[in-house]
């Protein structure tokens, strides 16, 4: 599979050169994964699946002009009534889309996609503080793992929501890689926050210094990787 990583940046205000789009990953030139930037669109993608609806993922939500073509969401949104609601795996030709629910916001259904083709497995959760143990099962094992940038001190920025006691925000990069590592070799990190921009250099460095026994890189506005 041909994973390109369209757009590195989270939702900040902040950029530097080559980390100045917001999450869009293209696999195989065909199934898009988060619709960050509405120029996405003139990579004709075949299909778009939105981790959640927030804008930085949603692009359309501010413009509330949906894509025309075939697109899945994690939940119903009026703007959008021929969006297809993923319940299930989506099967695509030679493709299969497996959803796993994540753990990111309080009045926000949010889900990671594994995309498989053959044996080639690959995941991409964008933003998230924790997949549930009861969807360890559907991880498997995976050849790349996509994930959630935002914060680089252990713990994240987790929030408890006073009215549903429900937890909103981000992991921090060091859980990710500790809970990734079970199931694969390589983790790509994109969705950058502020820690990132202070220095670019420095920050790349420490991120492929993380792996212990994981590769561990940083991804970068149109970064292709091969799986
Ligand atoms: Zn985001
Ligand atoms: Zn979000």
């Amino acid at each position: 599979m041909r994973v390109e990583i369209l757009g590195t940046r989270g939702n900040i205000p902040l950029s530097a050169p080559g980390y100045v789009r917001h999450a869009g990953v293209l696999v195989d030139r065909s199934i898009l994964l988060d619709l960050g930037e509405l120029s996405y669109l003139r990579r004709r993608p075949r299909q778009i699946f939105i981790t959640h609806l927030h804008p930085d993922h949603a692009a359309f939500l501010a413009t509330r002009e949906p894509p025309s073509g075939p697109l899945y969401l994690p939940e119903r949104l009026p703007i959008a009534p021929h969006a297809n609601v993923v319940r299930r795996a989506v099967q695509l030709g030679e493709y299969r889309v497996i959803p796993v629910p994540t753990e990111h916001a309080v009045n926000r259904r949010s889900l990671g996609y594994i995309v498989e083709r053959g044996r080639r497995r690959i995941l991409y959760t964008s933003d998230l503080i924790s997949i549930h143990r009861r969807h360890n099962a559907r991880l498997g094992r995976l050849d790349l793992v996509i994930t959630d940038g935002s914060f680089m001190r252990s713990g994240g920025l987790v929030r408890v929501d006073p009215a549903t006691s429900k937890r909103f925000g981000h992991a921090g990069i060091p859980d990710l890689v500790a809970f990734f590592a079970r199931f694969t070799s390589r983790i790509v990190f994109t969705h950058f926050g502020s820690w990132f921009f202070r220095d670019v250099p420095a920050s790349r460095r420490r991120l492929s210094a993380l792996g212990d026994g994981v590769h561990v890189i940083a991804a970068r506005d149109g970064m292709v990787i091969n799986v």
